[in-house]
């Protein structure tokens, strides 16, 4: 069985192998490890090992996680699902959040984001596969995104994210993540510099198609301990 430690090896020599590919920089992918319904001990491992970037999908468990491992820096990352709710929860405890697609909930962190912390890191979730049961907002509604953002001095809007629907062919993966590229391109905003794409089984399409950050659960720390479906 590999080791967390041999798993995050791996990952970044796969990064590492196709971000010569791309005739990218060495390093212009930033590694998010999934750590959701994982026991507080494989971060450690993970931190050990020299990971600090962490993605959580639920409010509750990544809090009671934090409260346990406060004596590590770690850079946390909120991927899930966000209800109204909880944003005031995620406002305080977080230092990006990738998945807002409402404008309510933008204004919501912005609102709740203490003033005492930097600005909290955002990207937009798009629905790149246009599928109906997927969250995310439309490429089209990009735009209007840049006018109401600006309106929000307690958030720094930094790009996007996207789940695209699974391909295994990597052409065919590879086609949504360039469209998204496309059109953050086409925005012409100097400040979208961050591109949340691929997963443990898309990390290669997401890299040559502009991903600076990769999201991956399961190539580092196995398959989860119980079932969860992103959306
Ligand atoms: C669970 C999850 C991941 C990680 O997926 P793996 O296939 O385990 O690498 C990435 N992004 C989001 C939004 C997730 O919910």
């Amino acid at each position: 069985m590999n080791s967390i430690k041999q798993n995050l090896e791996s990952i970044h020599a796969r990064i590492h192998t196709v971000e010569l590919a791309a005739q990218r920089p060495t390093s212009s992918v930033r590694l998010v490890a999934v750590s959701k319904t994982q026991p507080v001990s494989a971060l450690v491992a993970a931190y050990q090992a020299g990971q600090r970037d962490f993605g959580e999908n639920y409010v509750q468990e990544a809090l009671e996680k934090q409260v346990q491992l406060d004596a590590y820096p770690m850079i946390w990352h909120f991927i899930g699902p966000i209800q109204s709710n909880k944003t005031k929860q995620i406002a305080l405890a977080f230092d990006w959040v990738h998945s807002v697609d409402r404008f309510k909930i933008a204004q919501r962190l912005n609102d709740q984001r203490p003033d005492g912390l930097p600005p909290l890191n955002i990207c937009v979730q798009v629905n790149i596969s246009r599928e109906a049961s997927k969250s995310g907002i439309m490429l089209e509604e990009l735009s209007d995104w840049v006018n109401m953002m600006q309106t929000l001095p307690r958030l720094r809007w930094r790009g996007v994210m996207a789940i695209p629907e699974p391909e295994h062919d990597l052409e065919k993966q590879r086609v949504p993540f360039r469209m998204l590229f496309e059109a953050i391109t086409a925005l012409k905003q100097p400040f979208l510099d961050t591109f949340s794409m691929g997963m443990s089984d898309d990390l290669e399409a997401a890299i040559l198609e502009g991903a600076t950050m990769v999201r991956i659960g399961t190539a580092i720390f196995g398959q989860r301990n119980y079932p969860v479906t992103p959306r």
